[in-house]
């Protein structure tokens, strides 16, 4: 897994001090469980905050399946040597490492529901961010995800296949931080099915005619 596109350094921060919501967190340590680079940066951040936090009380870092899960896939050594957990049901979804099967093996998800022509989405239940807004998106290779536009932000990592906008190429581990200003496009690598864990705050807003005629069933 080569991974170029990382989260900005605020929000690398965020996750070390425990500040991020749950959504946010899982998306970030999704990144973190294929980029080495990032994890150092975490561990120096978390040690560098450890002294100056030691008096506080500690902050609550998301609920205790993310923690499990992380610790699951450091004892594993992320990848290598690690063996998939499957989720509740025995469910594994195909073409994810072992370590984001093991990741999103302690949550509770709801089925895939359809959002547009080769496009379908499922919620992830975040324990301590009930009805968050945090799914996973899968498109059909070729696709062109639903021009969409948001008033908060929307963290994105993909954990199989590959979209490209106009700021690259995003394949698996990559993260795509975007803000209340982007107006993007993604269209998905032809040849395979792509899967990304989606973060989003704020709400969603689709634009152009299949916008209109969805959004009114699409609850993001
Ligand atoms: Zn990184």
């Amino acid at each position: 897994m080569t991974v170029t596109h990382h989260p900005t350094e605020a929000t690398l921060a965020a996750f070390a001090a425990g500040t991020l919501d749950e959504g946010r967190m899982l998306v970030v340590a999704a990144h973190l469980a294929a980029c080495p680079e990032c994890r150092r940066t975490v561990r120096m951040l978390e040690a560098t905050g450890g002294v100056l936090l030691d008096d506080l009380p500690p902050v609550d870092v998301g609920s205790d399946a993310l923690a499990r899960a992380m610790a699951e896939i450091d004892g594993g050594g992320r990848d290598a040597g690690l063996s998939a957990r499957p989720g509740r049901g025995g469910e594994v979804i195909p073409g994810l490492s072992p370590a984001h099967q093991t990741l999103l093996a302690s949550y509770e998800m709801g089925p895939w529901r359809w959002v547009g022509p080769g496009v379908s989405w499922r919620q992830i239940e975040t324990p301590t961010l009930p009805g968050g807004r945090v799914f996973l998106l899968k498109a059909a290779g070729g696709t062109a995800l639903p021009d969409h536009t948001h008033t908060g932000t929307e963290l994105t990592c993909v954990l199989t296949g590959a979209f490209r906008h106009e700021h690259g190429r995003y394949g698996p581990g990559d993260v795509d931080e975007a803000d209340d200003e982007v107006d993007h496009t993604p269209i998905v690598e032809p040849g395979g099915e792509c899967i990304c864990l989606v973060a989003m705050q704020g709400r969603l807003k689709l634009n152009g005619l299949l916008g209109k005629v969805l959004q009114p069933f699409v609850r993001l």
